[in-house]
């Protein structure tokens, strides 16, 4: 994002910038799950990165990159089309592998693309105007939480035809975090009739059915599958360096430690000196990093190293209008939580999008 905002200081340099991506628009994922419980409109979550590039001087090129040959510097997108480049920055986030579902599942909804979300929400509405329907959440972590959470949001006012909503945890819900987290996010969704299963993981996904390893089935009408992200591929399929989880291994300049005119940050890299969380925070603290980092290569002056922080606030968005919020030995719920969640994500957003 910081890159992006400065691209006309690149171009005023002299350089070409081409920004390679799916959409004309990206989508902020902390916002996601709030725009799919109608807290906020698809508008206030995106930024215009197609205009954004093109209004600085840059060129904007809608594509998937699937590969890149580092020896002859050349990107490869899944249309064919080829980029070259002197330098090189990897953004391309992260993704939910499909483990376990059948082909042609329908009614089925990634937590990532955030943009997916959108169908997710007018489907999901559509079916509760006409009917009661199951709506299951596979996945044990804080997007499961905030999906289910967000979800109830959405449906809240349908009575009758309120969904019934149900989390596949695996064996433990919210595992990863303390007891006083887990605590407070059950006891939110499990008074608003959420209901947590963890007596084991999803073997099998078919349309409108789920089947656990025990052989127990579950029938439902809409199925999100939130069950952690993995790094984007393109790394595994190039034969760059990649760390345990297939993403980028980059130095302590967030810089590949093959390839030293390739860059990256966010959930695609794998930061060598301390495996980072995958979590919005870092790519944030990145962000300044690695746009330094990225002008100091063509321009041939130093680069900066980055240094990962210490503890980072967390605040997840339950979908009743409150949040749970913890920091240090800092934990509370309630509406305070979300209040503030809410306003740093909307001044991060606004930063941005005032640049459009
Ligand atoms: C539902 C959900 C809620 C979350 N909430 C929070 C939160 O509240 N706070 C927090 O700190 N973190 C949160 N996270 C984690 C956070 O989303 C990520 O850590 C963060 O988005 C990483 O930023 P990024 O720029 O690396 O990747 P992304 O935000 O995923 O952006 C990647 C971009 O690259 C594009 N792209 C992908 N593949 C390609 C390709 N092959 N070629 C070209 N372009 C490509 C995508 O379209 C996208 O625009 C949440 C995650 C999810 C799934």
């Amino acid at each position: 994002m910081v890159t992006l905002a400065n691209l006309h200081k690149f171009v005023e340099k002299g350089h070409n910038v081409t920004v390679i991506g799916p959409s004309a628009y990206h989508y902020y994922s902390g916002m996601g799950p709030g725009m799919l419980g109608k807290i906020y409109t698809p508008d206030d979550i995106r930024f215009a990165t197609k205009h954004v590039v093109e209004k600085q001087g840059g060129t904007f090129v809608l594509g998937k990159a699937v590969r890149v040959d580092p020896d002859e510097k050349t990107v490869f997108l899944k249309s064919g089309k080829t980029v070259s480049y002197d330098i090189l920055s990897f953004n391309a986030g992260s993704y939910v592998p499909a483990t376990n579902v059948k082909d042609d599942v329908k009614d089925i909804y990634f937590a990532k693309p955030i943009e997916k979300l959108i169908d997710a929400r007018a489907r999901i509405l559509d079916l509760v105007s006409q009917k009661k329907i199951v709506i299951s959440i596979i996945g044990g972590g804080p997007s499961s939480a905030e999906i289910a959470g967000n979800t109830w949001g959405l449906t809240r006012d349908f009575g009758k035809n309120m969904p019934e909503i149900r989390i596949f945890a695996g064996k433990k819900f919210m595992s990863r975090f303390p007891d006083n987290i887990r605590r407070k996010i059950i006891g939110s969704l499990k008074k608003r009739g959420v209901e947590i299963l963890e007596q084991g993981y999803v073997k099998e996904i078919k349309t409108r059915h789920i089947t656990l390893e025990s052989g127990k089935s579950y029938n439902t009408d809409i199925i999100f599958l939130a069950i952690g992200v993995k790094p984007s591929p393109i790394f595994e399929e190039s034969g760059l360096p990649t760390g345990q989880d297939g993403g980028l291994v980059v130095n302590k300049y967030l810089q590949s430690t093959e390839y030293q005119e390739i860059f990256g940050g966010g959930d695609c890299i794998y930061f060598k000196d301390q495996p980072l969380d995958k979590v919005g925070v870092y790519a944030v603290r990145e962000n300044p990093v690695l746009y330094h980092n990225l002008m100091a290569a063509v321009e041939g002056t130093d680069l900066m190293p980055f240094d990962p922080g210490g503890d980072y606030l967390l605040i997840f968005n339950m979908g009743d209008g409150t949040g749970v919020l913890r920091k240090k030995w800092i934990l509370f719920e309630g509406r305070l939580a979300f209040i503030i969640k809410d306003y740093i994500d909307r001044k991060f957003m606004k930063k941005f999008q005032s640049i459009e």
